[in-house]
């Protein structure tokens, strides 16, 4: 088994709608990104904790510097308990960053008090969020149009910027707001949402950001049923010709690796 790269992004789970979750038609483990030798885990969904010690190679838990949810949906959140207990050895070593929107936190928290209590910082998200975790900058890019505090994410360091674009409806300043991003990685729930009444992004919107950011990379994940029946490997792949860009759709245990800016 090959080792990881020094910089990659582990996609453990790409379900996204109630459906996909529930009937585990896709995983829902969240991404283990690992930039600039600095560990995150976004948003460990159901099952966050098996995919990590079920990936070839393992994934070690207790190496995760940072926790990081972007908002408190059982497919964003419902493993952080787990995730912190496994990362702190039990509650016995208490370390590590949790970084969460307040109404994940506080307010009818999917997070126990005791776990919070393992986490060497809790820090709350806000809009203007900068949090520097050793040579890693985890940015909020945005607050998102979706129920609840919902953020997305730009994450500076290493060899690339690394745009996470979670759970939102299509809003107009969303590319300006992820136009730094190098490697672009949307959550793109549906496969079509006509006059954007549901608050997630469909194949539509997610191509006209990727066309105004232009990224080095684009990822599809976060898949809804409708998406996945639609085959998003020929979406993307359609996509990238349009545009002339690396487009892919993550598949579950996928492994990007993130590489610099080719000579
Ligand atoms: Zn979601």
């Amino acid at each position: 088994m090959p080792p990881y790269p020094a910089n990659f992004v582990k996609f453990l789970g790409t379900a996204g709608s109630r459906f996909v979750v529930s009937k585990q038609l896709r995983a829902s483990g969240g991404l283990w990104l690992r930039l600039a030798e600095q560990t995150v885990w976004i948003d460990p969904g159901p099952g966050a904790l098996v995919r990590a010690y079920a990936s070839r190679p393992k994934l070690d838990p207790e190496s995760v510097d940072a926790v990081l949810v972007s908002h408190k949906h059982i497919d964003h959140a419902n493993d952080v308990n787990v995730v912190i207990e496994a990362m702190t050895h039990g509650g016995h070593r208490r370390r590590g960053v949790l970084l969460a929107p307040g109404d994940a936190l506080y307010e009818d928290s999917p997070i126990c008090e005791y776990a919070l209590s393992y986490i060497g910082q809790v820090q709350p998200l806000t809009e203007t969020t900068v949090y520097r975790l050793g040579d890693l900058t985890v940015r909020v890019a945005a607050r998102h149009d979706h129920p609840g505090e919902t953020y997305g994410f730009l994450l500076e360091g290493g060899p690339a910027t690394v745009g996470v674009l979670t759970d939102t409806r299509y809003f107009a300043a969303l590319a300006q707001r992820y136009a730094a991003a190098e490697v672009l990685i949307i959550n793109c729930v549906l496969e079509d949402n006509p006059d954007h009444r549901v608050y997630h992004l469909d194949r539509h919107d997610a191509e006209r950001i990727i066309a105004a950011v232009r990224p080095r990379q684009a990822v599809l994940t976060h898949f809804g049923l409708r998406l996945l029946e639609a085959k998003p490997w020929e979406i993307t792949e359609a996509m990238g010709q349009r545009l002339g860009l690396e487009v892919v759709a993550a598949r579950d245990g996928m492994t990007l690796e993130i590489a610099g800016k080719a000579e």
